[in-house]
């Protein structure tokens, strides 16, 4: 697939902003496993697929993996250390309901990404 500069520096950047290493675009490997980090529904609104099922095997391209993380599966494990919109909001509802009292939320910028490196 060819495509322009722009396009790889966009793709870059959205990979980047997903939780990616900055290397990826570079160094990312055929086939690649995912987790769930958002239930999948059918129609009826009845769980299909859980948070953390593994999909192993899938395609490894940038683009492919950028349309994924779009969708919530992403190469590393849900849970409390990932910054995801899904899992962010899985955390704060557990601690709302630990610390109802509890006035503000912590902040999504205090913590640590789980930057994906298919090399580590
Ligand atoms: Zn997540």
């Amino acid at each position: 697939m060819a495509i322009t500069t722009k396009e790889r520096t966009d793709l870059r950047q959205e990979l980047v902003g997903q939780g990616y290493s900055w290397n990826y675009i570079d160094e990312w490997q055929p086939k690649v496993t995912l987790f769930r980090h958002r239930d999948l529904k059918n129609p009826s609104g009845e769980v299909v697929s859980p948070v953390g099922t593994k999909l192993e095997n899938l395609p490894g391209n940038p683009d492919y993996v950028n349309k994924k993380a779009r969708m919530g599966l992403y190469p590393w494990r849900p849970g409390n250390t990932c910054t995801c919109r899904w899992c962010v909001r899985v955390v704060a509802e557990q601690e709302k309901i630990a610390r109802p009292n509890a006035k503000t939320a912590p902040s999504r910028s205090a913590r640590i990404g789980p930057y994906y490196n298919p090399n580590s």
